[in-house]
Order: structure tokens, then C-alpha cells, then sequence
């Protein structure tokens, strides 16, 4: 074992230990678990066994890993089909915990947990806190909703099987959230990016730096951003900021994480093997290769997902990461498919937005896409929040960096969209995940 290796599982809690399983080993372990989880749902899950059959397989076509190409993939779309119990591969007496992802449209999805379950997700949100540097003596304030979404219980059961001390502080009451912080020397919070962004903002306006506090660690996920938001939080709020990924279909926060690199999220792969297909044709991609990324997962007991399609945009990183970690690593995630707007022909995603505005002075990371429809042509609309100091100044300086910000976005975009500066708070602030975009498109 090198040195860098063991100073790498000297820093981390012992549930980390895992993360440095030598490769021929966790592929091993894959296999063996790639093959029960199948045998689980094709044994107790109607829908799973009615696709085998269709193709003439049975579970025991799974020889190698590379044999998973032959399942067929899960979609959303099967959860909401088989509300609420339908792909469930545990009787309910076995069943401790039940979350519910909302949908935009229509029933939402349900998943279910076992004991087994619950404890492997603590397991990895540990694994995956522990990786960010985070320990026993930590304060972590948890700042994602509670309840029926999977990000609060999450992230708590990380922290405190972390042995941390938790301040379960859910979302919302942003002035009370500052004031626990300052008042509990709050050392690291679990939010959305964007959550975080506002109490940035709400501490400087009760006249509390938020650089000041002993706060030195953000987790933040459950919505796409980007690196340019991530040098700005790091820089407003002096923290080192991490990004954390999951779903709820396949466990909830902590199917990956970055570690002290930065340089992609690790997923926890003896638990969630990740693949890379092509969007349109459901193909594998090579490593390396941008495309969607699907989630096959080895230990679930509850609800086991068999290739799951999850519509996040990424890439299998190549290589080893400095950390010594031999788990996979993928490109944090900047788009969902379902995210991408088709702006008159074009496809436009709203992190393209994001990281043009982020690098031009004066504005603030809040923006909006709106878009309407006039005499049967889609218009988009930005609108973008400018630093109070913009609007004291000369109005010429407004226009510059109105001219400024539209020709970025029409250089990213490749489309002409419409900017309007507004003031701060003008946008309205998201508890949990911000909503980007407004389509007011009749169609
Ligand atoms: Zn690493």
C-alpha cells in the first residue's frame, strides 16, 4: 500500500475503508451482487420478470458485469405506472420507511427501505461526509426539507452515524437558520446550493458575515450547478463547498460524492453500478464519453433498481483519482435531459445561463428564464439580479453591463434572448430547489 494511500484512510472514519477495496476485489463484489439483486426482482417483481421473459432471459444469463447490457432499463415512468407498491420486492412487514418523490405532473413516486437499506444509505452518506473531511466533532446543520423527501433523513442518518452532532434545522425560517449557525458554532450545512446562496445574502442583511462564522464545509446537491456558482459560494461564504449526488429512485443523497480533490463525484460503486448510455438510443458509451447516466443498484432489498435511466448528463471519468479512492468517478452534473428547453429549434439548457452570467461582474447568481410565445415564435426572456451598487450608479453603466450580459448569453446560447436587469430580491428565493425557469408557452 503507497503512503498516499494510507494517509488518504488515516483521514477518513473507518465505514471509509470500502472506498479503497482494490478494483479486481469490488468487481468481484459487483458480480456477486449484480447477479442476487437480478435473481431478488426477477423472483419478486412482475414487471422485472414479464421484461426478462420478453427477451428470453433469466437470471442467470448475468455472467460477467458486461452482461448487464442485455437488461432491460427502469424509467420513471414504470414507478409512476406501478403506484404505489407495484415494484416493490419486500412483503410491507419488512418495509420501515417509505419517501415520496414529487413529480411535476400528475401521481408522484414512492420508494420503500428496508432496515437493510436504511443502513446502507447511512453507510454511504457516511462514506461520502467522511470524504468531504467531515468527523466526529463536526457541527453539521441539515438544511434540506424533512419529510416525505429523501434529503433531510439523508443526510441526517449520514451525520449522525458520522458521530457529528446534527442540528436538524429542515428548510425555511432563513434569519432563525443564521442564527443557529452563529449561535451553535455550526461547522458544515447540507443544502441546496441555491438555500445556501440565500442565507448568504439574509446573514449580511441582520449584519452577519457569514465568513466570519466557524462554518468551513457546504454539502450541497438536489439541483444542478455549476463551477462558477461553486468559486462563488466558496468565495462569499469561505467554505469549501462539495457537491453531493443521488435520487431518490436508487437510495437518495449519497449514490456519489466529491472528495477533498474536487475533481468528480466517487460513486459509491459497491453499492450502485453506473453506466453511460447514448439518450437516444439507450447504446453504452465509453468511459469518457458524455451521455446519460444509468444506475443499477447491488444491494437494495426494498426496491431494487435494475438499470435505472436517470436522465442526468455526465461522463464515466478515466482514470484514478489522487485520492487513492478506486471507486469510478463521474463529472458533476450540469444538466438533466429533462432540464433542456428547445428554444426555437435550439437546445438550451439553463446552466449554459448560469455559468455566462456568473462571469460578469455586477450581477448576482439569482436569474430566471421566462418563456412565452408571441405570433407563434418562442421568445426567451433572463432575468437577471444586479448588485444594489449597480442601480446607484450612472445609467450608462447599467446599459454596458446589460450590452455585456447579452452578448454572452447570445454567444453561449446561440440564440437571441431578451435581458432584463432587475433588482436584488426581485426574484423570488426557493427553499429547496430554485425554480429556473417559467414557460408560459401554450402549447
Ligand atoms: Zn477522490
Amino acid at each position: 500500500m503507497n503512503s498516499l494511500l494510507e494517509s488518504s484512510i488515516a483521514d477518513c472514519h473507518p465505514a471509509s475503508v470500502p472506498d479503497f477495496t482494490p478494483v479486481a476485489q469490488l468487481r468481484e463484489l459487483q458480480l456477486k451482487r449484480l447477479q442476487a439483486v437480478v435473481t431478488r426482482a426477477w423472483q419478486q417483481v412482475e414487471l422485472f420478470r414479464s421484461r426478462m421473459d420478453e427477451r428470453g432471459l433469466a437470471p442467470q444469463a448475468v455472467r460477467s458485469l458486461e452482461d448487464i447490457g442485455k437488461l432491460p432499463f427502469t424509467k420513471k415512468s414504470d414507478l409512476r405506472d406501478t403506484y404505489p407498491f407495484g415494484l416493490f420486492a419486500s412483503p410491507m412487514k419488512d418495509v420501515v420507511r417509505l419517501h415520496v418523490s414529487s413529480g411535476t405532473t400528475g401521481k408522484p413516486i414512492v420508494v420503500a427501505y428496508t432496515k437493510e437499506d436504511v443502513d446502507v444509505w447511512t453507510s454511504v452518506m457516511v462514506r461520502g461526509l467522511a470524504g468531504c473531511g467531515l468527523h466526529r466533532g463536526d457541527i453539521i446543520q441539515v438544511s434540506y426539507g424533512y419529510g416525505l423527501f429523501t434529503g433531510g433523513l439523508g443526510a441526517h442518518y449520514g451525520a449522525e452515524g458520522l458521530g457529528a452532532t446534527v442540528v436538524p434545522a429542515s428548510t425555511g425560517n432563513a434569519d432563525r437558520q443564521i442564527m443557529l449557525m452563529k449561535d451553535f458554532g455550526v461547522t458544515a450545512i447540507c443544502c441546496t446550493p441555491t438555500y445556501f446562496l440565500h442565507l448568504i445574502d439574509r446573514a449580511a442583511g441582520l449584519g452577519v458575515e457569514m465568513k466570519d462564522l466557524p462554518i468551513r464545509t457546504g454539502i450541497f446537491g438536489a439541483e444542478p450547478w455549476t463551477e462558477p456558482m461553486r468559486k462563488h459560494i466558496e468565495t462569499m461564504g469561505r467554505i469549501e463547498a462539495f457537491d453531493i449526488y443521488g435520487l431518490s429512485e436508487i437510495i437518495g443523497p449519497g449514490v456519489g460524492c466529491e472528495c477533498r480533490r474536487h475533481q468528480g463525484l466517487h460513486i459509491f460503486e459497491d453499492h450502485f453500478y453506473p453506466e453511460i448510455v447514448d439518450p437516444a438510443t439507450g447504446e453504452p458509451l465509453a468511459d469518457g464519453s458524455e451521455g446519460e447516466l444509468v444506475l443499477t443498484t447491488l444491494s437494495k432489498q426494498a426496491m431494487p433498481m435494475v438499470r435505472y435511466r436517470t436522465r442526468d448528463i455526465t461522463s464515466i471519468l478515466p482514470g484514478r483519482c489522487e485520492c487513492g479512492r478506486t471507486l469510478r468517478r463521474i463529472g458533476r452534473i450540469g444538466r438533466r435531459s429533462d432540464d433542456m428547453l428547445i428554444i426555437r429549434g435550439v437546445n438550451v439548457f439553463p446552466s449554459q445561463v448560469e455559468t455566462a452570467l456568473l462571469e460578469i461582474e455586477g450581477t448576482l447568481p439569482h436569474y430566471q428564464i421566462v418563456l412565452t410565445r408571441e405570433q407563434g415564435l418562442d421568445q426567451m426572456e433572463v432575468l437577471v439580479e444586479v448588485t444594489p451598487r449597480m442601480f446607484t450608479d450612472k445609467i450608462g453603466s447599467l446599459q454596458g453591463l446589460h450590452d455585456r450580459l447579452q452578448g454572452a448569453l447570445d454567444h453561449v446560447l446561440g440564440i437571441r434572448v431578451r435581458v432584463s436587469l432587475v433588482e436584488a430580491y426581485t426574484i423570488e428565493r426557493s427553499q429547496g430547489k430554485a425554480k429556473r425557469v417559467i414557460d408560459r408557452r401554450t402549447t
